[in-house]
């Protein structure tokens, strides 16, 4: 195994883990279980310590087999017999309330392989586990705070079921943020921060990076890439900036209040480069703010659009049966290729070769807290309406 990449402290849990770290989300997505196996192999083989998955990170791949990326993480950890360190393993639940909490969390230690209690091992592997709760936004926390969940979550780590809690966040929740962190409960977070959306970091009325980080709360860097399928909407932008995929890596590894950035590859090419990325230099003050210059040239451009992460569908579809997020995806394509003066002719023949209809919605909102960007859907599907289906 190569351990090339740097390392960086993860806050209060003392551990060091590399600056790089795989984000395990997308091996849904892979073509075949084999390469997703092929993928954690490689992930390992680099000396990469730190994986983060989630008890939803699950569907179905392209040969129509359910895909759970908590059972591939486990498996692929299990059948190592050459790793030298405790791998450390972030996994996530909803659980909010006690009930739901113990529920979510064994199903995650069945589903992974974790044995024993406190030392914690995945076949003949020691681990490190971070249990998360997932998506923490405004009802969530005040659920928790009411609930006696964190209690409980205190009491499992006293158990020794997990060894650290944390919680991931998005953009429009600074407030739960900060209130979270205050808590001292929390040993890590993970949040997201990129070149274009820093509103978590230096551009918001508290850098919740540098909060955490002097809180001593490790800092996991989510959405490095701006969304992890925003490529249609992006080669859209890209021939605006030079800002290329590296460069947004870079510049969140720049960043030295971060433990370590997520990057959720989807093949082993994807994450070779990122390595590369890892192993090079990082950007100088200078080159960060040139990016920052440029990038904010077409941010105005990213807000308020379908970035096609399909976090909205992890535990929720719409009771109308609505495609939302795919109404929604070629919405935004639309509305940012107009003001490109792009041609979008394609994406009308791929909004009807798609079935999409917009119909049945009946603007109930139930969709609204699923969507980490806190997108207005039912008034996004009117407006997609008008657009897609009067021609
Ligand atoms: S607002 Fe529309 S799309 Fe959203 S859940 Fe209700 S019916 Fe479905
Ligand atoms: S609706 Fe929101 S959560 Fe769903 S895919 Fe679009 S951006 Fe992501």
């Amino acid at each position: 195994m190569k351990s090339g990449i740097n390392r960086r402290r993860l806050g209060k849990t003392g551990l060091y883990v590399t600056e790089l770290s795989f984000g395990a989300m997308n091996l849904r997505l892979m073509n075949f279980i084999e390469e997703s196996y092929e993928l954690l192999d490689y992930v390992l083989d680099q000396g990469i310590n730190l994986i983060d998955t989630a008890r939803t990170y699950n569907g179905e791949n392209k040969q129509g087999q359910m895909v759970e990326s908590e059972v591939l993480v486990g498996n692929a950890i299990r059948r190592r017999t050459d790793l030298k360190e405790p791998i450390v393993i972030i996994t996530k639940g909803h659980g909010y309330v006690p009930e739901d909490y113990k529920t979510d969390l064994f199903e995650s230690l069945s589903k992974l392989g974790v044995e024993g209690k406190g030392s914690l091992k995945i076949g003949g592997n020691d681990i490190k586990l971070v249990y998360f709760f997932h998506g923490l936004n405004d009802t969530r926390w005040k659920t928790m705070k009411e609930s006696g969940v964190l209690d409980l979550a205190q009491e499992s780590k006293k158990e020794g079921l997990i060894n650290y809690i944390g919680f991931s966040s998005h953009y429009a929740n600074a407030a739960e943020i900060k209130e979270a962190l205050d808590t001292g409960i929390f040993d890590v977070a993970e949040l997201p921060y990129n070149i274009f959306n820093r509103s978590l970091g230096e551009d918001g009325a508290i850098n919740l990076l540098e909060y955490a980080y002097n809180k001593d709360v490790g800092i996991v860097n989510m959405k490095a890439f701006n969304g992890t399928i925003m490529v249609p909407i992006y080669k859209m932008l890209k021939d605006m900036i030079s800002i290329d995929y590296p460069t947004m890596l870079n510049f969140c590894l720049s960043n030295p209040f971060i433990s370590t950035v997520d990057a959720g590859a989807k093949s082993v090419e994807e994450f070779r480069q990122d390595i590369e990325t890892a192993l090079g230099n990082r950007l100088s003050i200078r080159e960060i703010e040139k990016y920052k210059s440029e990038a904010d040239v077409i941010a105005a451009d990213m807000d308020g659009i379908c970035r096609e992460c399909m976090h909205c569908l992890e535990k929720f579809s719409c009771p109308q049966g609505v495609d939302f997020p795919g109404v929604l995806s070629l919405y935004s394509r639309y509305t940012v290729g107009e003001k490109l003066n792009k041609d979008t002719s394609e994406l009308f023949k791929l909004y009807t070769d798609k079935g999409l209809r917009v119909e049945d919605c009946i603007e109930c909102g139930l969709c609204l807290e699923w969507c980490e960007y806190k997108l207005d859907i039912p008034d996004m599907l009117k407006k997609a309406r008008d657009i897609f289906e009067t021609v």
